[in-house]
Parts: C-alpha cells; structure tokens; sequence
C-alpha cells in the first residue's frame, strides 16, 4: 500500500525500523523527516520514504521554442499570444504575453509587419528575451507562420512559393514569413 500526503521540512514521516530516508528526507535518532516540501511516499515494495515535489511551474527561458498565436499586428512589432513550449504539454506558469520586433521576424529586411504576420496566424517562434517583458524572434527557416487562416472566408491557406499563402475560396495570395513546414505541422 503506498500512501500520500504532503509534508513540510521537518515533518516526521516514518521510523528506521519500517523505511529508510531516501529524496526529499533524512533519517535522524531512529526517525525519518522529511528535508523539503512536498508529498510523501511510503514505498512499502522498496521500504523506503521518499518526499517529492509536485512538477515546478513550466517557465519560459531564452532558446526555448515556443508555439503561439500572433495577436495584435503593429508598425514595429507584432504581438502573440504562447500556447505551449515545444515538448510539453504542460501549462505554462508566468508571463505568456509576448512581443515580435519588425526586426526579428525575417531573415531579410522588412519594415512592415503586415507583411509578414497576420493576427490569428499560429507560429513557431524561440524565446530571446525574457525582461522586461517576453520577446520572440522567428528568423530561422523553422521558425514562422505554421497554420494559418483567411481573414476574409476562414479557409485554411495553403503553401504557394517562398513566403506566399494562398486562399483557395477568395483565389487571393498575400505574404507570410512561413516556417519551412507550414501545413505539415500536427497542432
Ligand atoms: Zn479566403
């Protein structure tokens, strides 16, 4: 039987004659305590108490690849909202709010946002500043535009040439700063 219950330093949570102290404790005069806090585990198949914390918050930091959904569209920065890091599924703890500068959105020069991002577009972007407020950079091939639909009808738009979407419905193309697998990205 395991049981489970959270603990503070200091706490006793078991005695040497039934458990040795493993993470998270420290046996002391015959007693287990536990040494951080966090939740207690008798593991009665291997004896021993252990003290575990719960998954610490999922905060961003610098180099982490982030996706996002781009919101507000300005003269020198977009802005988007973080969905999730690349390679987790848990939620994110902190600021999720983030900026694009004109200046960190293509390889090439732009000077016009529109350009290049649409507000809606789902990205794949890293993370290269994180105070005062989080900022993301999506130069590299990889990093762009990876689904995105069309402002007028919905539509999903598809792929046409280097940095061009296209709407089937509207018969229309209009520009983007796509990662090198726009389309083929499972979201
Ligand atoms: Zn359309």
């Amino acid at each position: 039987m395991t049981s489970k219950k959270e603990v503070f330093p200091g706490d006793e949570v078991a005695v040497e004659e039934e458990y040795l102290a493993s993470d998270g404790t420290f046996a002391s005069n015959g007693i287990i305590y536990a040494s951080q806090i966090g939740v207690l585990d008798l593991d009665d198949a291997e004896c021993v108490a252990r003290v575990t914390t719960p998954n610490p918050p999922n905060i961003l930091k610098e180099g982490d690849t982030v996706y996002a959904i781009v919101g507000d569209i300005r003269n020198t920065m977009a802005t988007a909202d973080v969905v999730v890091k690349e390679g987790t599924e848990r939620g994110l703890g902190g600021e999720t709010y983030a900026t694009i500068h004109v200046s960190k959105i293509s390889p090439g020069y732009t000077d016009d946002v529109a350009k290049e991002l649409r507000k809606g577009d789902y990205i794949r972007a890293r993370v290269i500043g994180i105070k005062p407020s989080l900022q993301l950079t999506t130069k590299d091939e990889h990093l762009g535009v990876i689904r995105s639909l069309c402002g007028k009808c919905k539509t999903e738009l598809v792929r046409k040439g280097k940095g061009q979407l296209y709407c089937p419905e509207c018969e229309r193309t209009m520009p983007r700063k796509l990662a090198d697998d726009y389309g083929n990205v499972e979201i």
